[in-house]
């Protein structure tokens, strides 16, 4: 018996139809959610990506404005752009598309967006509260692991679960999610000394290292359920995760594929965040 494909398409509609009444019923009462992206530089990808959320905001009713500044902007003129969005009231939220230009600090970037409008979940005050168990704005794609699990059915309390990366957006918010749902969490990382024992023990394995190929058949035990967080280029320019599905598959009963998985679902909850944030700025929340 193979696994069961999570099918992170048809969840990500699920979550989209949610979020799309939900708008409604905000601009009902005369609330219309914004986002900004802010882009420096012309890197191909982010430009794409940026793009790419403008289509889906407005496929869910989300106000979208894309802010590009050229690649030699210097750092004082990102931090008052943000300064400046932080204090509109008709944004909600603000997304800042990495990379950076080298002379501009991710960190202190990241500080500069108001908690509140944070829907990458990156600002310091966001991180304590995923730790502390609190209301906060968390990182899109480990909600995006922890909902193709409960919309699967998947029971995450008591279970064993293990993670195979500790990486800021994806591993490490996890650790805290699933410790708030009661599993019992193992953490995996390049001086684990043997990530095959660790992984075999786990009912649940979630995958995020960005490494190709490095979740294997043998590492995963019968029945257990693998969720692929990865994103990597493969052989032939093709995405591909960390998992090899084909013959994870056979032994695993459910498996989250790359594509079609935890990506799928990412902007969608990247918007429930704006959604969230919305709220918590004005009261309603
Ligand atoms: P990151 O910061 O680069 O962290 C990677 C983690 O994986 C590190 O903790 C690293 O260990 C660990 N690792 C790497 N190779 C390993 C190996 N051979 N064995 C065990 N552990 C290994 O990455 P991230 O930003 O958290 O992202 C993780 C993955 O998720 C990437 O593939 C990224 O592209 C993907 N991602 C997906 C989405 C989506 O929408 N689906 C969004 C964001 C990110 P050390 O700490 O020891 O170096």
């Amino acid at each position: 018996m193979g696994a069961q494909y999570i099918d992170g398409k048809s969840i990500a509609a699920q979550l989209r139809a949610e979020l799309k009444t939900e708008v409604q019923s905000l601009r009902d009462r005369g609330f219309q959610p914004k986002l900004a992206v802010v882009l420096v530089g012309d890197d191909p990808a982010s430009v794409v990506y940026a793009r790419s959320k403008e289509k889906a905001a407005a496929n869910v009713g989300i106000e979208f404005e894309l802010f590009t500044l050229p690649s030699d902007t210097a750092e004082a003129e990102v931090l008052q752009l943000i300064e400046r969005l932080n204090g509109d009231e008709q944004i909600h939220g603000i997304l800042v598309e990495l990379p950076l230009p080298k002379h501009i600090s991710k960190e202190k970037v990241m500080e500069a967006v108001h908690p509140l409008k944070d829907v990458d979940g990156v600002h310091p005050l966001n991180r304590g509260y995923v730790m502390a168990g609190q209301r906060g704005l968390v990182p899109a794609t480990p909600l995006s692991c922890i909902e193709l699990l409960e919309r699967s059915g998947v029971e995450i309390s008591g279970k064993r679960v293990a993670i195979v990366g500790r990486g800021e957006t994806v591993g490490k918010p996890l650790i805290f999610l699933l410790l708030r749902r009661n599993a019992t969490v193992t953490v995996c990382h390049t001086r684990t000394k043997d990530l095959a024992g660790e992984t075999r023990r786990a009912e649940i394995i979630i995958a995020a290292a960005g490494k190709a190929g490095l979740v294997t058949r043998d590492m995963v035990a019968p029945g257990a359920i693998v969720i692929d967080a990865g994103i990597n280029e493969g052989p032939d320019g093709s995405i591909v995760g960390d998992v090899c599905t084909a013959d994870v598959a056979e032994v695993a009963s459910f498996i989250s594929p790359v594509p079609g998985g935890v990506g799928a679902c990412t902007t969608v909850l990247l918007f429930r965040n704006v959604i969230q944030g919305l709220k918590m700025q004005k009261g309603l929340a």
